[in-house]
């Protein structure tokens, strides 16, 4: 596998790099997957066993993302199920990015107002643009279509095998394009739930172009 394109999101920080503990498979991404962490500073992942490819953390008085990268783009990383039957999931060419903060109303309504923290369904303006310019770019550098599924339920509503948004085996086998956890087969989780999925899409072929 020939991992085309640069393997670095720039000015993405590899404080926390895990590739040199676990490896990973070679791949060319075609695919970014999107997942909210549902805690509000970069998580342990267990010491890198679950891992994303990167991690977007919002610095709310600079109004950006703070972006940590713990595997190269075109080697998997491990944040999805995989069952030993059926389709592959982590290594099937996904690039996946975890977005600090929540898509669940209910947590978000216990951290509650005093406690600066991304409710990504209600993501502010800067926010969406910030990951766009990630997207513009997996698309510039790894051709990653700007394009994915229609439908974002919200939390918890997206949870489950039967969420009505799942892609089937073959559906994701084909897929290329962004999507969420929640539109993953073999996955339970529901994030990142009702991001704004138009806007971002819109604000990526924008910077994009
Ligand atoms: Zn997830």
């Amino acid at each position: 596998m020939t991992r085309r394109g640069p393997q670095k999101f720039p000015g993405a920080s590899l404080r926390y790099w895990y590739q040199d503990d676990f490896g990973g498979d070679a791949m060319e991404v075609n695919v970014v997957v999107l997942h909210t962490t549902e805690c509000r500073t970069v998580p342990s992942y267990e010491g890198g066993s679950n891992a994303p490819n990167l991690t977007a953390v919002p610095d709310f008085g600079a109004e950006k993302l703070k972006w940590y990268q713990h595997f190269d783009i075109d080697i998997s990383s491990r944040a999805l199920a995989n069952l030993p039957v059926g389709v592959e999931t982590n290594t099937l060419n996904v690039c996946q990015v975890e977005l600090v903060g929540t898509c669940d109303p209910g947590r978000h309504h216990r951290w509650g107002g005093g406690s600066p923290h991304l409710y990504w369904p209600e993501a502010p303006d800067w926010a969406l643009r910030e990951l766009a310019r990630f997207l513009a770019w997996m698309s510039e550098e790894h051709d990653v279509p700007l394009s994915g599924p229609k439908v974002w339920k919200p939390y918890p509503e997206s949870y489950g095998a039967h969420n009505g948004e799942r892609m089937s085996g073959r559906t994701w086998n084909g897929f290329k394009g962004v999507c969420g956890h929640c539109h993953v087969p073999e996955n339970l989780h529901g994030d990142p739930g009702a991001i704004d999925f138009a806007t971002l899409i819109a604000y990526a072929r924008e910077y994009a172009s």
